[in-house]
């Protein structure tokens, strides 16, 4: 499963975070999930408890922020923040827009001591 790759990846992350700022243990993780990024919150939270086991994020709190997919439109010199997938400007219906946000899925904070 894709979700079991990411979370490997996650995990090697951490570790390297941690061992760069000698701390024993990662208490708390943030991720952002773009809501493009082809990732399923609930896949990749069983992923998650699933391989954290005997590693140094075993007893830190997985905290996933969904990112909707934000754009700007070079009509309207305008950022929107969509509500449904569609790449249309949600004002002037144009095409011309460039994704912002949304698309991937990033490590946002660590917590560790
Ligand atoms: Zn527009």
């Amino acid at each position: 499963m894709h979700e079991y790759s990411i979370v490997q990846a996650l995990l090697d992350q951490c570790e390297r975070h941690a061992r760069d700022n000698n701390a024993e243990k990662i208490t708390k993780i943030e991720v952002k999930i773009g809501v493009l990024s082809g990732v399923e919150p609930h896949l990749l939270e069983t992923a998650f408890n699933t391989f954290k086991e005997k590693t140094i994020c075993e007893e830190a709190d997985f905290v996933m922020n969904i990112q909707p997919v934000v754009v700007y439109c070079s009509e309207c010199k305008k950022e929107f923040t969509l509500k449904k997938h569609d790449y249309a400007c949600p004002e002037c219906q144009g095409n011309l827009v460039k994704i912002l946000d949304g698309e991937d899925m990033l490590l946002m904070r660590l917590e560790m001591e």
